[in-house]
């Protein structure tokens, strides 16, 4: 597959902007070079545009070259940036599942690139066949996401890659929520495809939504178009410094993973003892997709004692839903006081 024939002609022709720190890199004694201010050291500097320390320390965590990795605003920068580079507004589409993380949509609409969604099937699964008729020759993306926002399960591994191996456009899988779940990353596969992205963030498990750190993997053609097409500076100075002090501390993020899985696990046997709960559906995220008899009602009498959860009922598939994250054990034992006293 030649990524360089999938991209916009725009793109392929663009002469990106070079900035002081692209066109003399490495050390000097004295830089005078990018009209910053010499006082208020280090933050007079302009950050490392791509960010090549702090890639080597996620190179390391994930064994992934760090030529193979790109760090954006949050995941949301290479999912805008990805429909940016491949999607010719007007012509192309894009392909997902329903329901999935509502990024997709609102970027390809200020995109405007179609967005096709194929629904899951009752168990929240893909299929295969689906996916790929609802693909045209203007297909550049689709988008995958597992374990799956609302719903919260994992989409079947063999069921993404038969769609990575026969789709000619790129396969991105989010998997913002992979350190909850059971399953192995698709990280492992990454070498193979020349046309997968993963997209990991340190907006959950590593606690760090607040710093704006996303992660994409992908082959060295496809990080190159997103380096090429990204503002020079994205990632902060104090971002990279907080995310690189948090890697140093791997074993804490550890442990708040196993808390959160075991707090997933109790809420979801003690909220399926109250009547008003129809379904707690399997999740190997940090939330919990749940189905009541009046969702609506729930969520106001929550509201009004403080708590505040996402109600999903408008979502397909996800009717009468409410989607609860799992907080600190004290944070749930609220959740689940308040609700007794709904009884
Ligand atoms: C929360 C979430 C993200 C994280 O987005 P950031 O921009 O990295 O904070 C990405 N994808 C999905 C499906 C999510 O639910």
């Amino acid at each position: 597959m030649n990524i360089n024939n999938l991209l916009r002609k725009n793109i392929q022709t663009l002469k990106p902007y070079s900035s002081a720190r692209d066109e003399y890199t490495g050390e000097a004694m004295v830089f005078l070079d990018a009209n910053e201010n010499p006082f208020n050291e280090p933050y007079n500097r302009y950050p490392d545009p791509l960010q090549n320390e702090l890639k080597e320390k996620i190179s390391e965590l994930k064994n992934i070259p760090a030529k193979n990795i790109f760090l954006g605003n949050g995941s949301d920068e290479p999912i805008d940036l990805l429909i940016r580079a491949f999607c010719e507004p007007g012509v192309d589409n894009i392909v997902t599942i329903n329901p999935t993380y509502g990024m997709y949509q609102v970027a390809a609409d200020i995109s405007g690139v179609e967005l096709r969604k194929v629904s899951l099937n009752n168990n929240f699964d893909l299929d295969v066949t689906n996916i790929l008729d609802a693909t045209n020759k203007n297909t550049k993306l689709i988008f995958l996401c597992s374990p799956n926002n609302p719903t919260g399960n994992s989409l079947n591994k063999n069921a993404i890659l038969e769609i990575v191996k026969s789709f000619n456009g790129i396969v991105i899988i989010d998997e913002a929520y992979i350190d909850f779940a059971p399953d192995k990353s698709f990280l492992s596969e990454l070498n193979r495809y020349q046309n997968l992205v993963i997209l990991q963030t340190f907006s959950k498990a590593w606690g760090m939504a607040g710093i704006r750190l996303g992660m994409a993997f992908a082959s060295t053609e496809i990080v190159d178009v997103l380096n090429k097409i990204k503002y020079p500076y994205n990632i902060n100075i104090l971002t990279q410094q907080k995310a690189l002090e948090l890697l140093e501390q791997k074993d804490k993020v550890g442990n708040w993973v196993k808390l959160i899985i075991a707090e997933r696990e109790k809420m979801a046997e003690l909220l399926k003892e109250f009547p008003f709960v129809v379904k707690i559906y399997p999740s190997d995220a940090n939330f919990l997709l749940v189905k009541m008899h009046d969702a609506k009602g729930i969520y106001d009498y929550l509201v009004e004692k403080g708590i505040i959860v996402r109600d999903r009922s408008n979502v397909h598939l996800c009717e009468n839903s409410l989607r609860i994250t799992i907080g600190s054990p004290k944070e749930n034992n609220l959740l689940i006081t308040v609700m007794e006293n709904l009884i």
